[in-house]
């Protein structure tokens, strides 16, 4: 992932605000590992409602793969030493506390269809669902398994996780992106209700999936283009479209991320 830092905004990329004071907005967040920075993009009210979304990802989605792979934490004294699990064996159930190194963890992410947008379609305020993908953390994990001997239930995580909580976070980093590289007001941002208002009927519409992954070198990979979508006969619309693979080297899902609109 290429590390960079914009020259700063001076205002919030979300509201317009230009009230001091404004934060450092990390593009991919931090606790993945992100290096992209958007230096003063954010007031204290937007930056409460990002961070929140964030921080039930990174604390429910995110928890496993962020504590076995040791990502970077502001909290390092909250990293748990022992994962549990429950393990069923003859029709009885039994939770074990299990050290890191014997936890059969797995990576989880939110697989997508692509957004309906990129179809050319309105808003149809449909539910952003999605299926989950799942790759074992450790080479040995089977073994890992094995040696629990039962069918194993995860409980690690600590809050819950679903899949619009999942796209508003990439929601929030494809619009700070498409900010960061093509600049405040250079296109109509779509985004921002359901970044700040939870609006989650748009978030089918312009958060999905790729089938493929961003071209590049790195863990993360974000790229933006312009792109010309048919929206009926002799009508188009060019979106502003983020592409996303977050953790590419685990072979997980790729997003797309329409992020505004160009208007002529
Ligand atoms: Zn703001």
């Amino acid at each position: 992932m290429i590390s960079k830092t914009y020259l700063p905004v001076g205002l919030c990329i979300y509201c317009g605000t230009t009230e001091p004071p404004l934060s450092d907005e990390h593009i991919i967040p931090y606790a993945l590992g992100g290096k992209l920075i958007l230096p003063t993009a954010s007031c204290d009210e937007c930056a409460k409602v990002t961070s929140q979304v964030e921080q039930q990802n990174l604390r429910g989605i995110y928890w496993p793969s962020r504590t076995h792979m040791k990502l970077p934490t502001r909290r390092p004294r909250e990293r748990p030493k022992t994962f549990e699990v429950s393990v069923e064996k003859d029709g009885v159930e039994v939770v074990k506390d299990l050290p890191i190194a014997d936890h059969p963890g797995l990576h989880m992410a939110f697989d997508f269809d692509p957004p309906h947008a990129l179809y050319g379609l309105p808003p149809l305020g449909m539910v952003r669902t999605g299926r989950l993908s799942l790759r074992p953390i450790a080479e040995d994990n089977e073994r890992r398994l094995a040696r629990l001997g039962g069918r194993v239930t995860m409980r690690a995580g600590r809050v819950g996780y679903d899949a619009p909580t999942f796209a508003r976070m990439l929601a929030k980093t494809g619009h700070a992106y498409a900010t960061a590289e093509l600049g405040v007001g250079a296109f109509h941002p779509l985004l921002l209700d359901a970044i700040l208002r939870n609006d989650l009927s748009q978030l089918a519409w312009l958060v999905g999936g790729k089938p493929s992954v961003v071209p590049g070198e790195g863990r993360h990979r974000i790229t933006v283009d312009i792109r010309r979508v048919e929206v009926g006969r002799y009508s188009w619309k060019s979106y502003v479209v983020v592409d996303l693979s977050l953790f590419t080297d685990l072979e997980m899902p790729t997003y797309t991320i329409v992020a505004g609109e160009v208007r002529p």
